[in-house]
């Protein structure tokens, strides 16, 4: 992890540099050959089964070290989970060797079922039950690193409102990846929406379903908002308090403000841990919103302490600034997003 991490955080510094922001290539070939993917896949099926909590551990280090990176892996281990822990034998046995290699690739388009275009009265990417399979029309919002990608796992709701998820290869005709969107922050993580006009699905390719609410059926691990959002907002929190606790080296007034923070760090990192455990010392929710709100004030604090330098475009903290908005957003269940209105708000929750 100590020589991965450093290699990324050399990678990431020279590609603050540049205008342009390419995807990751280098930095996710590291991490597939550091065996990442394995962590989260039990060793009967080839991987190394970490604890939860090691993987809380690995996700703050990773994502201190790139960011980007590290969203994109969630992203990546959301669909190998997934297809792991599918009951289909024949998919999972074709498809798992090369996603835990890192050779290919799956990521997922998922959240229309959960956190994103709940408020339209007509879902918007649609299952028709067909001969052998199902007819899928409409789009997926948001898919990261779908270009990149070899195979997406997908959601899709029937007109009964039952869901489907299923996989398919992103060479099919009729599916269409349109270009990621330039984003406040991680545009490298080429995340834009994905197309489908007519594709049709086969029963061999469903992953679960049809039922009511399928992202409930696959398991501990694999539900929306999981640890992995607040372990990614702990990364990001921890390098900028790192940074405030190098500039108080210089200037004594900052100290109490590192100490502050790097205890709140520590303190939601071990309750994160333990709730990864199955130890029940808080809820999901209470977490997550306590990740966000420090990820948005350590990130800041860091700005205080850079000043107008760290305002100045490519420094460091002013780009963690930008990327600690995207904990506001992404994968926030309403719990979550209302906790956060109440902190922006000033009320209680
Ligand atoms: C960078 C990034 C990467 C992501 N990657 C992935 C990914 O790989 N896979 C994946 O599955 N998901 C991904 N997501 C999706 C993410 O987890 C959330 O689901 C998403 O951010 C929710 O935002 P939304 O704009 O789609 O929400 P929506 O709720 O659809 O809101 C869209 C708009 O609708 C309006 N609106 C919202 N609620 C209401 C209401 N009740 N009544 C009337 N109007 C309303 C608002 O004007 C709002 O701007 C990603 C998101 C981001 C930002």
């Amino acid at each position: 992890m100590d020589e991965l991490c450093e290699q990324l955080r050399e990678i990431d510094t020279s590609g603050i540099k540049s205008q342009n922001i390419p995807w990751p290539t280098e930095q996710l070939e590291l991490i597939a050959d550091a065996g990442v993917y394995r962590w989260f896949v039990p060793e009967v099926l080839g991987g190394m089964e970490w604890s939860a909590g090691d993987i809380v551990s690995g996700y703050i280090r990773l994502s201190s070290a790139c960011l980007t990176s590290a969203f994109i892996v969630t992203q990546r281990v959301a669909a190998l989970k997934r297809i792991a822990s599918s009951s289909h034998s024949e998919l999972r046995e074709r498809l798992l060797p090369e996603l835990l290699s890192g050779e290919r690739c799956a990521t997922v388009g998922i959240s229309h079922l959960t956190t994103s275009r709940q408020h339209v009265s007509k879902p918007v990417l649609r299952a028709t039950p067909v001969a052998g399979g199902f007819c899928i029309e409409g789009f997926s919002p948001w898919v990261t690193g779908a270009s990149a990608a070899a195979m997406l796992l997908m959601g899709a709701e029937l007109p009964s409102g039952e869901q489907i998820l299923f996989v398919v290869p992103t060479q099919t005709e009729g599916l269409e990846v349109k270009p990621g969107f330039r984003l406040v922050g991680l545009t490298a993580s080429q995340t834009g929406a994905v197309k489908f006009d007519g594709v049709f699905v086969g029963q061999q390719q469903l992953i679960a379903g049809p039922r009511e609410n399928v992202l409930a059926t696959l398991g501990r691990g694999t539900s929306t908002g999981g640890f992995q959002t607040s372990s990614l907002a702990l990364g990001l929190s921890k390098s900028a308090i790192d940074f405030v606790e190098e500039e108080a080296l210089q200037r004594l007034e900052l100290s109490s403000t590192h100490r502050a923070l790097k205890n709140q760090l520590l303190e939601i990192e071990g309750r994160l841990k333990q709730l990864a455990a199955g130890i029940p010392v808080c809820t999901n929710e209470e977490i997550r919103s306590e990740a966000n709100s420090l990820v948005l004030r350590a990130t800041q604090s860091a700005l205080v302490a850079a000043k107008g330098t760290g305002y100045v475009e490519g420094h460091r903290v002013g780009r963690w600034c930008q990327e600690a908005l995207f904990f506001l957003v992404w994968s926030c269940p309403q719990s979550v997003l209302e906790a956060n209105l109440c902190e922006l708000a000033g009320i209680e929750s």
